[in-house]
């Protein structure tokens, strides 16, 4: 198979998720395969995303589930909970699993260089901490993303913020935190520092959070904010940062109010990494947010390079990069070829309680459809009947009026991200309302409830 007019017959820029499982897979078929990483194996996901973030997730349940448990008769006295103790298992944790993607791919056969790669040419790449130049005749851009934040002069004072990349440090924790943002990474992390006893206030500039999820998801989480006693303050955005004396952050708004906070969180999105990589050299198209411009085969406008992952800006999500990259390695390099399908993908968003949700949201239903029939519901769950929490689920089926078909699926509760990813299949599968019906409950759940909605929600009269 190998061209020896190339050292490789594919070159993978970044370690990610998108990037090793092609990489895997390509050499796995043959290909003589090499990987550039210049940080850690496992990228964004691995290192400083989903799973540490996970882990944090679960860390600050536990306080909920021990003062909960009073309601069932445990009489718990003398807890205590040692940060320092839960980032050092955590971090052994996110260790381990990055060395299992740096074996997995060695074992695979192919070759890894830990420094920074930049284009050359369309088949050339520098090697930045060596100096070496590698050729190859196929090359896949993974560089995924990094955090986006304004400038100081945008900002004045944004130095004194911190991005998610730290908060996976943040030791001692701090009294408060404000948190700027209400996306994924803004509510999830806000909800682990409350849950771990900061006094956390959040700052949108929308007017509710969530942008572009399900309506009733949003309504839902903002009522879970304010359960786990976090503040919001929204329709506004943050006019500067100062240090004060004692290290205190003052946050002066738009709207004239300050705020005062130990750590400031900013989690304003994320960019494609592609602002180092030479892409000028080669002509590469992308798009005004500099992400690379792909097509549903993750092609580039350069016939022998393609992109996988955040890079490509689609669907920033793990399992999403994984799949592109391995749907590109078949193609290319096994004989069998296959793209990534982006609808119907489950997601959560790890919020306490939790997001999970497949398919088109309410509006986005109605605006393709036209007639569509809702079915909803919000209930305290039985676990809680006794631990005196006032948490509540919601559930919400999009169903399309002609044909029955469910469109879309939201869910906003305890194991919603568990339930979701079960119920996806049925969605993918193209499940009706009725396919829906003749399922039976199972009981006592609380996700028993999805195939027991009978009556149509009717919008209320004005
Ligand atoms: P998001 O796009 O989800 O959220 C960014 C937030 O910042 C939005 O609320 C946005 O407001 C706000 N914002 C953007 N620009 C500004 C600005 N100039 N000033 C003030 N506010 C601003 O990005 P995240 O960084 O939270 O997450 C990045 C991606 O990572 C997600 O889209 C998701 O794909 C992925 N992710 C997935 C997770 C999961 O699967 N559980 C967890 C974490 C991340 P507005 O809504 O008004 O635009």
């Amino acid at each position: 198979m190998t061209d020896t007019t190339y050292d490789y017959d594919l070159f993978v820029i970044g370690g990610g998720s998108g990037g090793v499982r092609a990489a895997r897979i390509a050499a796995q078929a043959g290909a003589k395969v090499a990987l550039a990483e210049e940080y850690r194996m496992g990228g964004t996901c691995v290192v400083r995303g989903c799973v540490p973030k996970k882990f944090m997730v679960y860390a600050s349940d536990y306080a909920k589930k021990i003062r909960q448990s009073a309601g069932y008769g445990w009489s718990v006295s003398g807890v205590s909970y040692d940060h320092s103790a839960f980032l050092k298992a955590m971090h052994a944790e996110v260790d381990r699993l990055s060395t299992i993607y740096d074996r997995s791919l060695k074992g695979a056969g192919a070759e890894i260089f830990a420094e920074r790669a930049e284009f050359v040419d369309r088949h050339t790449l520098r090697l930045m901490t060596s100096g070496r130049t590698v050729t190859a005749k196929k090359i896949l851009i993974a560089t995924g993303g990094r955090v986006w934040r304004p400038t100081p002069e945008e900002l004045p004072g944004v130095e004194h913020t911190i991005s998610s990349n730290e908060v996976f440090f943040l030791d001692p924790l701090p009294k408060r935190m404000i948190v700027a943002g209400g996306g994924y990474i803004a509510l999830e992390f806000a909800h682990v520092f409350a849950g771990l006893g900061v006094d956390v206030t959040v700052v949108y500039r929308g007017d509710k959070v969530l942008r572009s999820f399900d309506e009733d998801v949003r309504d839902a989480v903002t009522e879970g904010l304010t359960q786990a006693g976090i503040k919001l303050v929204t329709g506004t955005v943050f006019e500067r940062i100062d240090l004060e004396a004692d290290g205190v952050r003052r946050v002066t708004l738009k709207t004239g109010e300050t705020l005062r906070a130990e750590t400031v969180l900013m989690a304003v999105g994320r960019v494609a990494n592609t602002d180092t990589l030479g892409c000028d050299k080669l002509g590469l198209a992308l798009d005004q947010n500099g992400a690379v411009i792909v097509d549903q085969w993750s092609r580039t406008n350069v016939d022998n390079i393609w992109a996988v992952g955040d890079v490509t800006d689609r669907v920033n999500l793990t399992p999403v990069a994984i799949r592109e990259g391995h749907a590109f390695a078949d193609t290319e390099f096994g004989g069998h070829p296959w793209h990534m399908d982006h609808s119907d993908i489950p997601t959560a968003v790890f919020t306490q309680p939790e997001v999970g949700t497949v398919g088109l949201t309410e509006t986005m239903a109605r605006e393709q459809f036209g007639e569509i029939d809702i079915y909803k519901t919000s209930f305290k769950s039985m676990k809680h009947a006794l631990s005196g929490s006032a948490t509540r689920v919601m559930m919400k089926l999009v169903v399309r009026a002609s044909d029955q078909r469910v469109l879309g699926i939201h869910i906003v509760g305890e194991d919603a991200a568990e339930m979701i990813q079960m119920v996806g299949i049925a969605v993918k599968m193209g499940a009706t309302k009725p396919d829906f019906d003749r399922t039976c409950a199972l009981h006592p759940s609380a996700a028993e409830e999805i195939v027991t909605l009978r009556t149509k929600w009717v919008a209320p009269a004005v």
